[in-house]
């Protein structure tokens, strides 16, 4: 008897996943009525890894996921120990996404590793490849309080201490206080802080500039120009 036949793909590990079909019928379903769908990456002989899972009423369902999966296991060498935290509810065991309506759950594993704060809305560019949809018709400046409140959160979920801060908008060196609003971070548990910047602002204001000169040894400045 010849026995069963070799796959030709290798399992690369078991995942939980969508399927697009049902999202296309249904795009504005609440996510908690999606189905969440058994599923594994699955390498093929040429070396791309495919997502696939099985849907009750699409059958297999099959996409790519990444084109190599020599340069996926390598990605996945540049990992780090995260961190503990605390569940906002002990018992809520829910399925990703859902579980964040009810805070973080008991199988949360991700801590606040960079926290992202968006202080402008518009820049004084407009290119059109701009993630943010920023441009200078827009106006919106957020509050130094609301933003130093947001900060605040963190800081007491992270248990005392941000590692990363990242200062973006649209373009934040255009906040009229954003120097007012560096002081006040500065004097908080913050290793380093970044500003997500065109360099544009830079090359007209001098105060801002030394200030940054200044303060270089924690704040860093990240040049953020999208090219055509
Ligand atoms: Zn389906």
């Amino acid at each position: 008897m010849p026995g069963m036949p070799l796959r030709d793909d290798r399992v690369v590990r078991y995942v939980s996943a969508y399927c697009p079909h049902c999202h296309h019928e249904q795009p504005e379903r609440p996510l908690s009525e999606v189905r969440r769908l058994a599923g594994y990456l699955s390498a093929d002989a040429e070396g791309r890894v495919w997502l696939v899972r099985g849907c009750p009423d699409h059958g297999m369902v099959r996409t790519l996921y990444d084109e190599s999966a020599t340069i996926l296991s390598y990605l996945e060498e540049w990992t780090a120990p995260t961190k503990r935290h605390t569940p906002d509810l002990f018992g809520n065991f829910d399925a990703v996404p859902q579980v964040y309506l009810r805070g973080l759950g008991e199988l949360q594993t991700q801590h606040t590793c960079i926290l992202l704060e968006d202080i402008e809305l518009g820049c004084n560019l407009c290119c059109p490849n701009c993630f943010a949809s920023s441009s200078p018709d827009l106006r919106g400046v957020v509050p130094v309080a609301a933003v130093l409140a947001n900060i605040d959160a963190r800081i007491a979920r992270e248990n005392g201490r941000i590692d990363v801060l990242m200062i973006s908008g649209g373009e934040p060196t255009i906040h009229p206080q954003l120097i007012d609003l560096l002081d006040a971070i500065m004097e908080r548990p913050i290793v380093r802080i970044l500003i997500n910047t065109n360099g544009i602002e830079l090359a007209r204001n001098d105060r801002l500039l030394a200030y940054l000169q200044r303060h270089r040894k924690r704040i860093e400045v990240l040049p953020a120009i999208r090219r055509l």
